[in-house]
């Protein structure tokens, strides 16, 4: 770690561990908010955000979950994200983003998956979203590069699912939460002290050797989560598992945008321009990994994923590896899916975890609720406590079918 820095204050209202994208959307919301104005302190073990979920994302958004609150927080995340400028104050500093629609292709090989896309589809579409399902010749018809003969069923929205600048819109957020006077410091959160009736955190200790009273502390560690509840003595099922992302050139490139196919297989690949195709996949033994543990995985490329895609797109049979790397998912165990809202007993430690695949799009819905707990003690737009805590306690699963 480079030179830790201390904080200005001995206490603060808020303090924040983890300043990646949902550190910073939770303390950007917070600093946006006329009946707020308390401290915020945002502690980070990693000024250069190398190693955190947030440097690896392949940065999609999609509306294509089984669970339908999931289908609403990315559709904030869309409005988010086409709209940020004037979110952000219409400051003429912050870029105009769009996203790049080339939605995701859920392909299915059996009756068993393509009635989970049949019925996903009829409650996504209620629930406001585009997608479509495909027949075989349908999807043939619109991207003849597939080879589908095993293909039963094809599912997609072209509107509002795809690429979006993630790192955009995480810069501007910590740019614009700094300039509204949220303290970040490098440093790291070691431990916590409850108060003596044990039911709040009273301080958090730092790297550093300086003791923070804090009024809340909001727990946004991402595949470190389960360490930092731990040190609050929470049992958090949450863990680091490693996902691989290959970027490939094409000697043949596709003559359209390629969705973001997902190979019955679990393979899966992407329009990333120019000629290029952003991949995804994991081992098929998938352990919780070191923290620090980033190595790559050859022979998966070599033996696994290379030979699905030539098999799905004859084209790619003649691709090049560009550039690849190891990230980490902020596995929840359980079931794949965020963990939100207060401890039921340690009434002031928020989780902010377990976002596994999806959180990049979940951030700005996620900041958004937090910051509204945090101030206000009740949601004020989206309600997320079918993601409390309470169903891990409860061994009450909300399973969310459409994990990649
Ligand atoms: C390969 C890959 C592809 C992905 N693709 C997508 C996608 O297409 N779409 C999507 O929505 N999501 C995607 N995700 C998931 C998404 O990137 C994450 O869910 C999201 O970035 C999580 O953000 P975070 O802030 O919770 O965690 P992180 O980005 O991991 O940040 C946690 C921060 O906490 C800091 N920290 C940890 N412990 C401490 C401590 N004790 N004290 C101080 N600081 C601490 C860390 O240094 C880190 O900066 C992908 C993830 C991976 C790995």
């Amino acid at each position: 770690m480079s030179a830790t820095q201390a904080p200005q204050h001995s206490g603060y209202d808020i303090v924040i561990v983890g300043g990646a994208i949902m550190g910073s959307s939770t303390a950007w919301f917070l600093s946006q908010d006329p009946d707020f104005d308390g401290r915020v302190l945002v502690v980070e073990r990693d000024v250069t955000y190398q190693a955190c979920s947030t440097a690896h994302t392949n940065s999609c958004m999609r509306q294509q979950f089984s669970d339908g609150l999931n289908v609403r927080i990315s559709q904030f995340a869309a409005d988010f994200v086409k709209n940020l400028r004037s979110y952000m104050g219409g400051d003429t500093r912050v870029p105009e983003l769009g996203i790049h629609s080339f939605g995701y292709m859920y392909l299915a090989d059996n009756e068993d998956f393509a009635n989970v896309l049949r019925e996903n589809q009829k409650m996504q579409r209620a629930a406001g979203a585009a997608t479509e399902l495909l027949t075989r010749d349908e999807i043939a018809k619109r991207y003849p590069f597939y080879a589908l003969d095993d293909i039963v069923l094809g599912s997609i929205n072209t509107i509002d699912e795809g690429y979006w600048d993630g790192s955009a819109v995480f810069d501007w957020l910590r740019r614009q939460a700094r300039e509204a006077g949220v303290e970040y410091i490098n440093n790291e959160v070691i431990g916590m002290t409850r108060c003596v009736a044990g039911d709040a955190i009273e301080s958090v200790t730092l790297k550093s050797g300086e003791v923070v009273t804090c009024n809340k502390v909001v727990n946004a560690t991402g595949p470190r989560a389960a360490r930092t509840a731990a040190m609050a003595g929470i049992n958090l099922p949450v863990e680091p598992r490693k996902r691989f992302t290959w970027i490939v050139s094409a000697e043949t490139p596709l003559d359209r945008d390629l969705p973001l196919t997902i190979d019955p297989s679990g393979v899966h690949v992407r329009e990333n321009g120019g000629g290029t195709y952003q991949v995804g996949a994991h081992s098929a033994i998938d352990p919780a990994v070191d923290y620090d543990d980033f190595t790559m995985d050859h022979a998966l490329w070599q033996d696994h994923v290379w030979p699905v895609l030539a098999r799905r797109i004859p084209q790619f049979e003649a691709i090049k590896v560009q550039s690849e790397w190891a990230g980490h998912y902020a596995f929840n165990t359980l079931d794949q899916n965020a963990i939100t809202g207060p401890h039921p007993e340690v009434r002031n430690f928020y989780f902010l975890n377990g976002f596994s695949g999806h959180g990049l799009q979940q951030s700005p819905a996620m900041g958004r609720a937090t910051a509204e707990l945090l101030v206000h003690g009740a949601y004020r737009s989206l309600d997320l406590s079918p993601f409390h805590y309470d169903r891990i306690t409860q061994d009450q699963p909300i399973i969310e079918k459409a994990i990649i």
